[in-house]
């Protein structure tokens, strides 16, 4: 695609970064096919394409965001199902983060918005913060019907119906500190991201996983002063707060690395996966953090993609169940990861069924749920649909925020795909699993 920046626009290394990838861009809109917001609302402005010319449009024009691009933009779920789909390489996810960074600092949003989304940043991030707006969520759950009539409101209720009935107790092994791995077979050290919202929701995500992996011979190192990877204000275009969040993971990555150092950074959320995977890049103009912030991005592993890398031993049980395998959009797109997460269940003895649309998203996207809820709600009903036509009895995925959305709605339990391997391997049942279906 033609281009027509000044070169005083081009000074600025944001706007050259996204100039690079309009250019690769040649509309041939198969993209389009793909993408699961033209799929639902057929808007040619909700399409990748579309998207794309309205960013050319406003970074060319050096103008400000206006109520139609952060319309379409809002939409945009960042699933980059268009980046799988597109033959020239397009990079969108670079691209619509410049955007949505572009639309915070320039586009005053109505009021409630504001807050809204002020609210999310200063909550979910925040372990102790999110496990007491949970707590007081039930006090709000009363009001959900009368929310949902307001559509400034909408948003609150889409939050309300999220939240759990109850939630765990926040777990012990999330604490910083070293667990040994076990037996004479060293098969190397990993840290593990502690997260945010998955350490609130399913601390038993992590405490599983460290469980297996140190079964299975690895050091995991819980390091000191480790958080949110930033994904979700990320998204929202609060790129001060992400880059912090960044800064801040690399610092105690790094301490952990030159400590004793480190075979990979092991991430059990792919949407968390994806964002620390970037970090090279939203780095790059930090001559402090780039180098830092590059060997942190080549080390983070989905758990199914370091699990993939060992020679695991037979299971220790061959459970028989029929699983179906939703993979998170940050897993097949964001991360490229189709593979391994169904060898593993597998060879672990699961029979594995992949649903139609496996490509579509489920709606979930981080925050999107919360500030989108008619999208999200069709694009779940959608999903649903299609995993309880496999006629599995589980479903299983590696992304909390897939597992919330997902079972918000299905009749199947939902479980992180580290648990389901966790039995096979001599952990314990998971939660609502049955012994074979
Ligand atoms: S990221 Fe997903 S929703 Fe956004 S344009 Fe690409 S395919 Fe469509
Ligand atoms: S598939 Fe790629 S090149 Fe084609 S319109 Fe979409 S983004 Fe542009």
């Amino acid at each position: 695609m033609q281009t027509n920046f000044s070169a005083a626009q081009l000074a600025d290394p944001h706007v050259a970064e996204s100039e690079k990838i309009l250019r690769k861009c040649v509309h041939c809109g198969f993209c389009t096919a793909t993408c699961p917001t033209y799929v639902t609302l057929g808007n040619e402005l909700d399409s990748p394409r579309g998207r794309i010319y309205l960013i050319k449009d406003m970074l060319e024009n050096g103008r400000p965001a206006d109520k139609e691009i952060v319309t379409h933009i809002d939409r945009c779920l960042s699933c980059l199902a268009c980046m799988t789909t597109c033959p020239s390489g397009v990079n969108y996810m670079h691209l619509v983060d410049h955007a949505r960074a572009h639309i915070q600092a320039t586009y005053k949003r109505p009021l409630l918005d504001r807050l809204t989304r002020a609210m999310l940043a200063f909550v979910l991030p925040y372990p102790s913060r999110f496990r007491a707006a949970l707590k007081l969520a039930g006090l709000g759950r009363p009001l959900i019907g009368l929310f949902e009539k307001l559509p400034a409101l909408r948003p609150v209720a889409a939050m309300l119906k999220l939240a759990p009935a109850s939630i765990p107790s926040a777990s012990p092994m999330a604490k910083p500190g070293t667990h040994a791995g076990q037996g004479t077979n060293k098969r190397g050290r990993v840290a593990i991201l502690t997260g945010c919202a998955q350490s609130v929701l399913d601390p038993a995500i992590n405490e599983t996983t460290i469980s297996l992996l140190t079964r299975l011979g690895v050091e995991v190192v819980v390091p000191e002063g480790e958080g949110c990877c930033g994904a979700l204000v990320h998204h929202m275009g609060r790129e001060d707060q992400a880059l912090a969040s960044a800064r801040r993971n690399v610092d105690a990555w790094t301490r952990a690395i030159e400590k004793g150092g480190l075979d990979a950074i092991v991430i059990t959320a792919s949407g968390c996966g994806t964002t620390i995977k970037d970090y090279g890049f939203m780095l790059r103009l930090d001559p402090a953090y780039a180098e830092k912030a590059a060997r942190v991005s080549a080390l983070a592993k989905d758990v199914t993609e370091y699990l993939g890398g060992l020679d695991l031993p037979e299971p220790v049980r061959r459970p028989g169940t029929v699983v179906a395998y939703h993979s998170a959009c940050s897993m097949q797109h964001g991360q490229k990861i189709t593979r391994q997460p169904k060898e593993l269940l597998a060879k672990a003895g699961f029979v594995v069924r992949e649903p139609r649309e496996a490509h579509l998203c489920c709606g979930s996207a981080g925050t999107y749920n919360i500030l989108q809820p008619d999208i999200s709600a069709r694009l779940r009903d959608r999903k649903v649909k299609n995993i309880e036509a496999t006629g599995a009895a589980i479903v299983a995925t590696g992304n909390i925020g897939c597992i919330t959305q997902i079972a918000s709605a299905a009749k199947l339990p939902v479980v992180h795909t580290v648990k389901l391997l966790d039995w096979a391997y001599g952990g314990p049942k998971p939660e609502g699993v049955a012994d074979s279906g």
